[in-house]
């Protein structure tokens, strides 16, 4: 028994360094990969329900490291958070998702919403209303067509700063979005005193959407946002029937698989080409 504890503990202690390395070295990566230009921006259509057409995209971070291969936001954002390198690597996102919006009217004349995600991190900086605003005015996008998605845990958390932050960008026009709606501690009361317009509800509740009790759970969310007077986009729809029901409901906009996976600036091109056409 006793070896076998000795043996536990140094496979233990093995596993622990390997996961340490590997997190320095992340660290190290990350900013150095968004000088260099690894990281890329892709973008998932949102669709208005009533009428099929396009309301605009979600920019979502995409990081080509030519040492780990491919690596998910789930995985580098916690680090880039802990480390502060989602500071500048956000603001690229808004950036790029800028450029992008101008470049869409520009060559195809549309007008979608960009919306972007914030992290905590960011909102905790005193200077986060301003990088933003500044981002956004140097890009000459007209701030109703950028919206910024944070989730319920990290305005509430953050409070005290926050309300401010998200007064200061609605008069300037940005749009805020509730990303993950439904899976943090927040009450609709709550959130209506907040200077928000659109709820995000959680894709895990669209998952679940066959279950009873997900089924009556998300039918009232929706209804009680919207009487509550928030846009309401569904994400994560991946079938027609969850589709036709989330309409049914009376949800805004809609996102998942079904109507497109996140689209690279090259296959931005030939989705607006197949489906924007006038
Ligand atoms: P999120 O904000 O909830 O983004 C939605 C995630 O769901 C995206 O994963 C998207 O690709 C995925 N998704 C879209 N449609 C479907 C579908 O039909 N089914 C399923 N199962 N999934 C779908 P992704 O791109 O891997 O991003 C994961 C998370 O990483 C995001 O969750 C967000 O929290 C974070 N993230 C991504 N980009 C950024 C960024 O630029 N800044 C910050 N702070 N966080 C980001
Ligand atoms: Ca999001
Ligand atoms: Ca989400
Ligand atoms: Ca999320």
């Amino acid at each position: 028994a006793k070896d076998l504890g000795k043996n536990n503990v140094q496979f233990y202690h093995s596993g622990m360094k390997e996961q340490l390395l590997k997190r320095t070295r992340l660290e190290e990566l990350l900013l150095s990969g968004l000088y260099r230009g690894e990281f890329e921006v892709v973008y998932q259509p949102q669709i208005v329900a009533r009428t099929g057409q396009l309301r605009g995209f979600e920019a979502l971070l995409r990081w080509n490291c030519p040492e780990l291969g491919q690596v998910s936001p789930a995985d580098f954002i916690p680090i880039a958070e802990e480390t502060g390198a989602i500071v500048p690597i956000g603001e690229f996102v808004l950036r790029e998702a800028c450029r992008m919006n101008g470049e869409l009217y520009r060559r195809f004349g549309l007008q979608p919403v960009m919306s972007v995600n914030v992290s905590p991190v960011q909102l905790k900086q005193v200077s986060f209303a301003d990088r933003m605003i500044h981002i956004i005015r140097e890009s000459g996008i007209p701030a109703e067509r950028m919206e910024l998605e944070m989730t319920e845990n990290t305005v509430i958390d953050t409070i005290d700063t926050s309300l401010e932050w998200l007064k200061r960008m609605q008069s300037f026009g940005v749009k805020l979005a509730m990303d993950d709606f439904g899976t943090g501690y927040s009450s609709l009361s709550y959130l209506i005193r907040l200077p928000i317009h659109t709820l995000k509800i959680d894709k895990s509740f669209v998952r679940d959407m066959g279950k009873r009790r997900s089924h009556s759970i998300l039918e009232s969310i929706i209804q009680l946002a919207q009487r509550s007077g928030f846009k309401v986009v569904a994400e994560g729809i991946e079938r027609s029937d969850q589709l036709q029901r989330l309409r049914e409901w009376g949800c805004d906009y809609l996102q998942g698989y079904y109507f497109s996976k996140p689209l690279t600036a090259d296959q931005m091109e030939e989705y607006v080409r197949l489906n924007c056409s006038r």
